[in-house]
């Protein structure tokens, strides 16, 4: 028989089910990798027991939008938003994202998936596009490594870009790839690492990084090989590339897009903060997703979704992190209190704001959805046991014990959790990442940006 553990005596279990069940004073017994009963004094036989006093437990964080291989181009005064523009911007960042090679994208997507993992996230999604000479085809590979080494579900974007900086890309040469290069790739990790099974740990989307910056065939072959594979689709839209788009193409990037098929529920977007009304209505209507990112959208100075129409409108949203070069954390708590504040500032103008615990639904539930999956996002029986735990017996959270489903986006959890647990496997506890050893790797992690990032480019890392 498969291992059984038995988290007793929770203060509160937030599940995020469909009825938005919460229990107090109960418990989860695990069986292997599945929940197999919520309930009061479960004394069912078991092997080990986890201590849930004080503790509030929720659903595993699921991470929609990221790009872990940013993580090592962080804390940079050098490139901060506020004072620069966009293209001058971009052009200091990728002197820097070209230099990247297979080593800063191990310990980089290491770095990242341990913020996630110590702030509640069980499943992260990454899209890859930073494919350079120095790393040939091996980044997904090298996350792939490091998600394993972590224990947490990985699902790796296969992203590319294709268009030249002559015909009108914003990305170095170094960084181009061709479709046919991309398609194979895309076939190879596939076959590699795409499993569609129940409790899937590694799942492949194909993502090219843009419309603006791929020719047309990237993202038709895109289509036509993601649907007969039976893989999702991702990419950056309404990011501030629509005035380009309708130059170009006589057309703003979602009707591009849907011209082309690449819509539909196994697809979804990154920011979508540029559309309009209509065009939202349209992603609710044909079942395309969108992945909020509060802070770079604070952090460019974007507008603010509007989180209750499009619930509304039927828009599954979920929420990402993003890269570093637009967000120098991992948290996806900090992501959740964050979008909370920006739905308050923006509620007079847009008509209110969703509740606190819809926002950590759609960090969940709603992540799950996106990614395709059933078997996680919320806490039932016959679900993954994915989940973290958080102590409200400290004196921070004293007087909240009310809301817990509000707790997080209300008053922030600022600190690590207490415990995450993936497919019933404790992958991070009391401050401990339960598979690495963790000061060795970071050490390892700094060694590899000083010798590949900071040593070329000094001008930026110590300005
Ligand atoms: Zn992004």
């Amino acid at each position: 028989m498969e291992k059984r553990i038995l988290i007793r005596n929770t203060r509160a279990i937030v599940t995020c089910d469909a009825k938005d069940h919460i229990y107090y004073g109960a418990d989860i017994l695990i069986e292997g990798q599945r929940i197999l009963k919520i309930g009061s004094n479960l004394s069912d036989h078991f092997d080990e027991v986890i201590d849930g006093t004080d503790m509030f437990v929720y659903p595993g964080l699921v991470n929609t939008h990221h790009h872990f291989f940013q993580t090592f181009i962080r804390n940079l005064t050098s490139v901060d938003y506020p004072n620069m523009t966009v293209p001058v911007w971009l052009d200091k960042i990728y002197r820097i994202f070209r230099l990247v090679d297979s080593d800063v994208i191990f310990y980089s997507s290491l770095t990242a998936m341990a913020d996630l993992v110590k702030h509640g996230c069980t499943t992260a999604f990454d899209h890859q596009y930073c494919f350079t000479r120095a790393t040939g085809k091996t980044p997904v590979d090298r996350q792939m490594e490091a998600a394993k080494l972590l224990g947490i579900r990985y699902h790796a974007g296969r992203g590319t870009n294709t268009l030249p900086r002559e015909k009108g890309s914003t990305m170095p040469e170094e960084m181009v790839e061709t479709t046919d290069e991309f398609l194979s790739d895309c076939d190879r990790l596939i076959g590699l690492y795409h499993d569609p099974a129940p409790f899937s740990m590694s799942q492949i989307v194909m993502a090219p990084c843009q419309p603006m910056n791929c020719f047309t065939d990237t993202f038709t072959e895109t289509v036509k090989m993601a649907r007969e594979k039976g893989v999702r689709m991702h990419t950056h839209l309404g990011e501030g590339e629509n005035p380009i788009m309708e130059e170009r193409w006589g057309k703003r990037t979602l009707a591009w897009c849907e011209d082309i098929g690449f819509i539909g529920p196994d697809v979804w977007l990154a920011h979508a903060w540029e559309l309009t009304d209509d065009e939202y209505r349209r992603l609710g209507e044909t079942g395309t997703g969108i992945s909020h990112c509060p802070t770079p959208a604070v952090l460019g100075g974007f507008p603010i979704l509007p989180l209750k129409k499009l619930k509304e409108w039927g828009v599954n949203v979920s929420f990402g992190c993003d890269g570093s070069a637009t967000n120098d954390g991992s948290s996806l708590l900090d992501a959740i209190r964050l979008a909370w504040m920006m739905q308050c500032w923006y509620s007079k103008e847009r008509g209110g704001s969703v509740s606190p615990y819809d926002i950590l639904k759609m960090a969940t539930a709603g992540g799950a959805k996106t990614l395709g999956r059933d078997d996680i996002g919320s806490l039932e029986e016959g679900k993954a046991a994915d989940l973290f735990m958080i102590d409200a017996g400290t004196l921070e959270l004293s007087g909240t014990h009310h809301e817990p489903q509000s707790v997080i986006a209300h008053c922030g959890v600022t600190g690590y959790v207490k415990m995450t647990m993936v497919g019933g496997k404790v992958i991070f506890k009391d401050g401990v990442l339960t598979g690495v050893d963790e000061r060795r790797l970071a050490k390892e992690g700094e060694e590899v940006c000083e010798r590949v990032l900071k040593g070329p480019c000094k001008e930026y890392f110590y300005s």
